[in-house]
């Protein structure tokens, strides 16, 4: 079978090229290789009773399938070049949030128009930040929610299966580049050929797209990770935040080690979540749009970057050992409060059954100064005790602190401007690129690159 276009992968990098694709020319012969299955049959068997681990599926029903990484994410489409990739850098700033714009638009289209869009512009918020040394980044945010979002991303399949053809539970082992165009190869064995190929293969394929990226001698470099932890506390703290940004997007710049420390990922009224990588528990977080599951607390993440080059160049692995030493003292998610942390006590079960919040994540209470390093713990508590003169109640004996969150990247892979690599036809896009790290920067990279191959 011989393909106009090939798309490795089916997350909203893969979707949004295949949707702009076919939109544009019906006529196009289009395939999607995905490793996972369809949205209805992606299912994690942990249930926290059963199953409380890891039971390594055959494909992850978190990280696989129809909606990438971002189907259970609580769907926060951020329009911004501030944070969430680095796509402005190549195709630049007003055609990057052009495309998140149009990206927008497609959701609205298919369901998403009942949630709103916030937006920090003419906020009084940003003042109080600068007033207290903090410095909120600029963006848009439509917040979906994992509830709509996964009804969005339901239209858009039952909208694109019938005239794109999808392969699901086919990984991609191999892609040879053939005189003219490219040919896969299946793990089942099957062969493929098409004209082009888009790569998207996101964090989950960062492993295949690294020995990917060395068959095909196109040069790579490291990328950076985020460790820190995620924090919880009543929702009432946060609210005049949250009512008017949904998420605020804030960084500090620690007066000890000048280092920065960003919040990520707010969920207002949300829960706290485990995150499995590879076999490595981290924490995570997400909300809904239904009132009906919300909780009455409110989590955000506050990472540290940090990036090796020389001698040592690991740093997703330097993440990991934070995150191993985590789950060996843990035996999963650590927790601890606050106060035990600044008086140098471990958390213990007791102390948190008294507390007058209840923990949305059942995790092992115990000492996290003993697992994050020194730097990074003291850029967080420095960070809290900053977020605490803009929302009193933060820097509280009670709030807790969930870890490691660690947010790993891909190694960036070497592109031109059109997202192309040095061998012509053959594109890479999405968090597997190392160039975007979010849902509307990932999905507004398939967009550019569809359009590049409609425009040759
Ligand atoms: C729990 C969670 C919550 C998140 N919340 C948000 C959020 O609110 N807002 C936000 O902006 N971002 C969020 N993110 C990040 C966001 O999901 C990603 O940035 C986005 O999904 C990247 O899209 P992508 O298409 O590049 O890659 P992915 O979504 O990872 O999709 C890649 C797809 O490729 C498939 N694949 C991999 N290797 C192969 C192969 N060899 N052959 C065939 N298929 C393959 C995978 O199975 C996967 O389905 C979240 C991530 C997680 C894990």
């Amino acid at each position: 079978m011989k393909y106009d276009v090939m798309i490795i992968g089916a997350g909203p990098g893969g979707i949004f090229s295949a949707y702009e694709l076919i939109n544009q020319d019906s006529s196009l012969k289009i395939a999607v290789f995905e490793y996972g299955n369809p949205l209805e049959k992606r299912h994690c068997p942990i249930d926290g009773d059963k199953i409380k681990s890891c039971i390594n599926c055959k494909s992850c029903g978190i990280m696989n399938g129809f909606g990438g990484a971002g189907a259970f994410s609580d769907g926060k489409y951020n329009i911004t070049n501030e944070f969430g990739g680095t796509l402005h850098e190549y195709i630049g700033k007003k055609k990057a949030i052009e495309l998140m714009n149009y990206v927008d638009g497609i959701n609205v289209k298919y369901g998403g128009g009942k949630t709103k869009l916030y937006s920090t512009a003419n906020s009084d918020i940003k003042r109080l930040c600068l007033q207290n040394n903090l410095h909120l980044l600029d963006a848009s945010v439509r917040h979906l929610g994992t509830d709509i979002n996964y009804e969005v991303l339901q239209n858009m399949y039952t909208d694109l299966k019938d005239k794109v053809e999808f392969f699901f539970n086919t990984p991609i082992v191999k892609i040879e580049k053939l005189d003219a165009g490219y040919k896969l190869y299946t793990k089942q064995g099957e062969e493929f050929t098409g004209d082009k190929c888009i790569v998207s293969v996101g964090r989950s394929g960062s492993k295949w797209m690294e020995q990917t990226c060395k068959e095909l001698k196109i040069p790579t470099k490291s990328n950076r990770v985020d460790i820190g932890v995620r924090v919880e506390l009543p929702a009432e703290i946060f609210r005049h935040l949250t009512d008017e940004l949904y998420e605020s997007k804030i960084v500090y710049r620690t007066e000890k080690y000048q280092d920065l420390v960003r919040t990520f990922c707010m969920n207002p009224k949300g829960a706290v979540v485990n995150e499995n990588t590879n076999g490595i528990v981290t924490v995570n977080g997400h909300s809904y749009e239904d009132p009906a599951l919300q909780t009455e607390n409110t989590n955000f993440a506050l990472l540290v970057s940090k990036h090796f080059t020389e001698p040592f160049k690991d740093s997703n692995g330097y993440g990991e050992s934070i995150a191993r030493l985590s789950n060996m003292l843990g035996g999963g998610v650590m927790v601890q409060r606050f106060g035990d942390l600044i008086r140098g006590q471990r958390s213990s079960a007791g102390r948190l059954n008294k507390s007058f919040m209840t923990p949305t994540l059942s995790a092992t209470p115990g000492d996290l100064s003993l697992v994050i390093p020194k730097r990074i713990l003291d850029d967080i508590i420095e960070m809290i005790y900053a977020l605490d003169k803009i929302a009193p109640g933060t820097a509280g004996d009670e709030t807790l602190l969930y870890g490691v969150e660690v947010k790993f990247y891909n190694m960036e892979v070497e592109l031109d401007n059109n997202l192309e690599t040095l061998h012509k036809d053959l594109y890479v896009i999405g968090d597997g690129s190392g160039v975007t790290h979010s849902l509307s920067h990932a999905s507004a990279s398939g967009v550019f690159v569809a359009r590049h191959i409609l425009g040759k």
